[in-house]
């Protein structure tokens, strides 16, 4: 089909907005003849920010809406759901081709599952959804045929390096044929070089202060903790199949290259692109093709002129567990699996809204908070949404619990 129809899950944030210029961009080209699709945006979700979803609607000319907190705000003539399970209720009912999941956080499962659950292939950039319900979402996927495109750079870079090696989209049924370690590299954020003490006692303006992407509040704290990519290794082990011993992560602060997959005959394979989110949009939109994009290649060889007087040296570097204790929650996560994975990751969450909402908090605080929340709060078996859901409820209280005895 020449048109593909397309939902926007969060369309008013740092993803969905981008996702909406790189709409307009490959419709442009496809006027012009340099890609065989148009996008036709049938639906759109977000959860505060109605003014900027009705401005969105206009120009896109989308008719069904999803709002969770409307606050006052009208949307005009279309068809809009309210409420907290609007985002969903917009899945069930409008049927598409692609679903752009880019909710933050596990507000957005409950609608990811339902596209999954409906055959609906799903650009996926809330990583939270197969974090907290991985082994959920992704027999779904398998039963459904829904494939799972990786928008988070790490992953799209994972499964670039892949092509040649597996045909099948992800989620990935099997490990890949001679995988031998898979290395997610993370910028290392505005803490790489600070001390222990530093890292503790910083403030919100600090930890929001990134050095090479430009992303919404949540997952710019994850960042700065590490805490992203522990979430990361966990959505790599859920899309790629493969075990916790072979995902790793490498500290480059140049955000040059997002992944590097090493083969068993010693082959390291990676990709480089500017940090720019444009570039995995749209290549989860347009897989499996490449066409000409909006993203300003990174200057390397001699034809780049100025660029290439700016271009830098890549470090890599190991990640150092003991100033950044989260990133090893995620192999604690892989190996326990069952609920665990819901409640470090609302744990994470409630912690982060804490410290971006408290002027006192400081951000070590945010990783006492979700450690002790793994240790407190009892992992069950998941067999169903309800109890992904009642883990998370389960893991927010309790941080909600810590922080009013700290602060009462
Ligand atoms: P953001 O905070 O900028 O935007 C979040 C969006 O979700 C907004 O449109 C908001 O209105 C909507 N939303 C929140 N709660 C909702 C609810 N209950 N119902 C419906 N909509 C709701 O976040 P972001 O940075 O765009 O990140 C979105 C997701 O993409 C996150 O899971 C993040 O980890 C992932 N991601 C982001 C980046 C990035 O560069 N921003 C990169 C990789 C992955
Ligand atoms: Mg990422």
């Amino acid at each position: 089909m020449a048109t593909r129809r397309l939902i926007i899950l969060g369309s008013t944030g740092s993803i969905g907005t981008q996702a909406l210029e790189v709409v307009t961009h490959l419709n442009a080209l496809h006027e012009r003849g340099g890609f065989s699709h148009r996008f036709e945006v049938v639906g759109l979700a977000a959860g505060k920010g109605a003014a900027l979803l009705g401005q969105q609607a206009q120009r896109f000319g989308v008719r069904d809406l999803a709002i969770a907190e409307p606050n006052g705000v009208s949307l005009g003539d279309g068809r809009v759901r309210v409420g907290s399970d609007a985002a969903e209720k917009l899945v069930r009912e409008v049927e598409c081709d692609l679903v752009l999941a880019a909710i933050v956080g596990s507000a957005g499962l409950p609608a990811t599952l339902a596209a999954v659950e409906l055959g609906r292939d799903v650009a996926l950039a809330n990583k939270e959804t197969l974090v907290a319900a991985g082994s959920l979402v992704v027999p779904t996927s398998h039963r459904t045929g829904a494939k799972l495109l990786p928008v988070d750079s790490e992953h799209a870079a994972v499964w670039q390096c892949l092509q040649g090696v597996s045909t099948e989209a992800p989620a990935l049924r099997s490990a890949p044929r001679g995988v031998r370690r898979v290395i997610l590299t993370a910028s290392g954020g505005p803490f790489r070089t600070a001390s222990r003490d530093e890292i503790a006692g910083a403030t919100r303006e600090q930890a929001l202060k990134h050095p090479t992407w430009t992303m919404g509040a949540k997952v710019t704290i994850d960042s700065a903790s590490l805490m992203n990519k522990a979430l990361e290794i966990i959505e790599a082990h859920w899309l790629f199949a493969l075990p916790g011993e072979k995902i790793e992560a490498a500290v480059h602060p140049q955000s040059a290259a997002h992944a590097v997959v090493e083969f068993d005959d010693a082959s390291m394979v990676a990709q480089l692109a500017t940090p720019d989110m444009r570039g995995p949009i749209q290549s989860a939109f347009t897989c499996p093709n490449r066409v000409a994009s909006l993203v300003t290649p990174l200057a390397m060889g001699s034809g780049d002129g100025v660029r290439a007087a700016r271009s830098q040296s890549l470090q890599f570097e190991a990640p150092d567990g003991s100033r950044f204790p989260l990133l090893h929650t995620a192999y604690r996560v892989i190996r326990e699996g069952g609920t665990s994975g819901a409640i470090v990751n609302a744990a994470n969450e409630e912690a982060v809204l804490a410290f971006l909402r408290e002027d006192s908090m400081k951000f070590g605080r945010i990783a006492e908070l979700v450690l002790e929340a793994i240790e407190s709060v009892a992992v069950t078996r998941l067999t169903c949404l309800g109890d992904a859901l009642e883990a998370d409820r389960r893991a927010r209280e309790w941080v909600r619990s810590r922080l009013a005895r700290r602060i009462g």
